[in-house]
Order: C-alpha cells, then structure tokens, then sequence
C-alpha cells in the first residue's frame, strides 16, 4: 500500500482537479490520500479570520464563496444527480461548523492560536470531501476519515504541532488499519491533528507533507509519494538559476536540509517519521506522472563534487547580540534563547563568537525577538543589532563535511563575482554548509556556485 500526498498546486481549478481526478481513478486503488486544501483556500481561511474580526457582515459572504468554490468543481465532475446532492449536503454540514466558528470569532473578538488552527484545518476537510465524493462518482469505493477520528494525536502546539508518533501508530492499528481495503481509495485530510484533550492542532503552512510521511509510517506504507505540479528537487531554483538540474536521488539528510532553508519543495519535518523506518519518498509530477522524479531514501549515490544544492533563504534576519566573552559566560546562549523561546520564537540558528551571539530568525519574528531581548532584566550584553537585508545561502551533499576543499570553491567562486560573505555557519550538519550575504548578492553568489559545482564558470 501507498500513501499518496496531493498537493494543493494541484487542486487548482475544475481542469487540474479533473487530471488528478483520472490519476486516482488510474492508480489509486487501495492506497491512501493526504490531500490538502484546494489551491487559495487556506489563506483565504486566513484572510476572512480579519474580515470576521471586524463585521459580522462578511461571513455569510465568506462561506458562499467557499460553498461555490467547491461546488463549481463538484458539478462539473460528478455526473449522477443524487450523488451531487449528497455531496453538497455533506460539505454544508461542515460549512456550518465553519460558520459558527467565525460568527464565534466575531462574538469574543478573541482570534486565540486555537480558534485559528480549527478554522485554518477546514480546508483540507473540504477537500478530502470532494475527492472522496468524486471518486464515488467514477465509481470507485472511496471515502474519507479525519484525521481526529483516526488518532492522528499531537502535541497541542498550535500552528506548529509534532505528532506524538507512539500513540498515533497504536491508533491507527486500532482504528485506520482495518478499515482500509484493496479495492478502495481512502482520503485524509492533511495539515492537522488532535491533541490528547481533542483541540484541533496544524502543523504549520505547508503542513500536509508532514502529515502524509505520519500517516505513512504509522501503516508502513511501501512508499510515501509526493504528488506536487513540480519535477522534484532541483540543482537550484531554476528560476535564478535557468540551468539548474532535477536531482534523481537524495538522501533523507540532503533532503531535510533543501527542505529545512530554502527549496520549498516539501515541508521540513517531512523526512523524520519516515526515515527511521525506511520508507522512501518519491515526488513525482502529476502534469508527467511517469518521469522518475526525485527519490529520497537513506542512501544516495554521491556525485564526484559532492554538492546537489545550492538553495536559498530570503525569509531571515539576524539578531546580533554584543557582548564581551561571550564564549566564556556560562548560561548566556540559553538567557537568550529561552527568553526568545518564552514569546514563541523561533531560532533558525545560531552563530557565536567570543564577542558576538548572532541569531538567524523568520523576517517576521525580527522585531519581537528585539523586543523579548530588550527586555531581559539586569540587561547582559552591551548592544544589539538587527540586519535584515541578508540572505541565507546553502550547499548541501551528503559527505561534504569530510570532503577537502569544498568550502574553498564554494567561497572563492563567491569571491570572485566581489561577493562578501557576511557570516559563515560551517559544522551542524554531515551534509549543509551554510554562509550569509546581502539579499542585492544573492543571484551572483548563488549562480556562481551551481556554475563552479555544476557546469563552467561563470559569473553574473
Ligand atoms: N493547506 C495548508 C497550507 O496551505 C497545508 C498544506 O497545503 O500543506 O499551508
Ligand atoms: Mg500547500
């Protein structure tokens, strides 16, 4: 058995849906779905939370929409009446739920980290809803189970939830397992799940990924196949870089870290429930569902210069923290960090030096990651700075770490476009080596890069 995650650049209109539509029916028998939510439509979920905030006027207007949206698509694809009104009686039930929640969200004019992950997670509902109701209609035995229903337990961390991995697995053997059957095609919605009191829990944007890898290993899938309207990983983003290559085989450690900065072409956490079970990942493109695409398993075979990425980041900004003996002060690093991780910020990395802690954060966490700083009492350091016109550049291979002189071509060819490299983060990983420089540098480092590990030099 498969489990098959479809991406929501897939579900775009009636003509990409009707594809993936004949794509199921084609190979979907007796494999399992994470589908996400039709394209738009999680941040349009998002969006309507404001219109909600500020007038109760916008709601009714808001679940029609969304009724249309995925009406338009049901009454083009699913031909027998009955099954049309069954469907469209299906998806109301979970409009009103929708409803309540935003006229709720109105009322106490609280948008609480719970409400918002509820309604953010009605997305994917939809989906599953349609696709299951679709393929019925084609004449396939489908359905859908959500994933609060199943057991899909987390931790209750709201937009940033991990899956508590132990109980899921007992539940889905419980309850997922014997329900799935050869000749029928079962849909999931992606993106969340339930804590152990019930509340609703998302896994962050782009959470569907993560999903499908907990749903594949908790039933120890034959393989995890990322259905996405891409080839897979790429040598760079082709579009800075127009001779970047598809990379047919990764490793699960090159992968997490393309994934981690930069190539947004899975979530980051996709890789750790199924790698300690060895289930691969294969991305595969459902405009060319035949190509190979990437795979993603424990072993990749290495290429002479070692390196298959280099990606980027422009959603960072450092956090310097001054201060003298840095190095030497015992507890400093974990002042700082825990009074960053009190106000739910996240730390991408960490630099220090013996004068200097440097802090890579989310552009969006730049000026309340200030603030916490600012406000710890006695103040322990002398100044702090923020840069944020700064881009996060890495390389990644498996083995790059103990391959001499890697770092060396990687910088000279930096240097040689007059490229200054702003900081450099060489060490926590077998497989990265990650440095900074100016966003405005950024296409001439990064191209000079792929052109020094991939092709003749050349700068831009
Ligand atoms: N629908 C969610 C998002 O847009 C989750 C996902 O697509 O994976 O972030
Ligand atoms: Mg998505």
């Amino acid at each position: 058995m498969k489990v098959i995650k479809i991406g929501g650049g897939c579900l775009k209109g009636r003509k990409e849906i009707g594809q993936i539509v004949d794509l199921i029916a084609a190979r979907g028998q007796g494999h399992v779905f994470v589908v996400s939510a039709l394209n738009g439509v999680t941040d349009f979920l998002i969006e309507s939370m404001r219109l909600a905030l500020e007038g109760e006027d916008s709601i009714p207007k808001v679940i029609s929409r969304l009724q249309a949206k995925h009406m338009n698509v049901a009454r083009h694809l699913i031909s027998h009446r009955k099954r049309l009104k069954a469907f469209s009686q299906d998806l109301n039930k979970s409009l009103t739920k929708l409803e309540r929640l935003y006229y709720g969200l109105n009322f106490t004019k609280e948008m609480t980290p719970r409400i918002q992950d509820v309604i953010c997670s009605f997305g994917e509902r939809f989906s599953a809803q349609l696709l299951g109701a679709i393929m019925r209609d084609c004449g396939l035995r489908a359905g859908y189970h959500m994933p609060h229903k199943i057991g899909l337990v987390t931790d209750g961390k709201y937009g940033d939830a991990t899956v508590n991995f132990v109980k899921t697995q007992r539940n889905f053997k419980k309850y997922l397992a014997p329900i799935l059957n050869e000749k029928s095609v079962t849909f999931i919605p992606g993106f969340f799940g339930a804590s152990e009191d019930g509340d609703i829990t998302t896994f962050g944007r782009g959470g569907s990924d993560y999903s499908a890898a907990v749903v594949a290993a908790g039933l120890a899938a034959e393989i995890l196949e990322i259905w996405k309207d891409v080839d897979g990983f790429m040598s760079a983003d082709p579009k800075m870089v127009p001779e970047a290559q598809l990379i047919p085989i990764l490793s699960y450690e090159e992968a997490a870290e393309l994934a981690y900065f930069g190539a947004k072409i899975l979530h980051p956490r996709t890789v750790e429930p199924v790698r300690s079970k060895k289930i691969k990942i294969a991305i595969k493109n459902t405009v060319n569902p035949d190509a190979t695409g990437s795979i993603i398993k424990a072993r990749s075979p290495r290429p002479k210069s070692v390196i298959k990425s280099v990606s980027y980041d422009t959603d960072i900004g450092i956090i310097k923290v001054h201060a003298s003996g840095v190095g030497a002060r015992l507890g400093f690093l974990a002042l700082v960090a825990s009074s960053l991780t009190e106000c739910g910020i996240n730390i991408k990395s960490v630099v220090t030096s013996q004068t200097c802690i440097s802090l890579l954060l989310a552009q969006k966490d730049l000026e309340a990651g200030h603030a916490a700083l600012s406000a710890i009492k006695p103040r322990p350091f002398r100044r702090l700075e923020i840069l944020n016109d700064v881009a996060l550049v890495s390389i990644v291979g498996d083995g790059l770490i103990h391959k001499k002189g890697i770092a060396a071509r990687c910088f000279t060819a930096v240097s040689n476009c007059n490229v200054n490299v702003e900081m450099i983060s060489f060490g926590p990983s077998r497989a990265a080596l990650y440095f900074l420089t100016k966003v405005k540098d950024l296409h001439s480092a990064v191209n000079a890069i792929h052109s020094t590990f991939f092709a003749t030099p050349r700068c831009s």
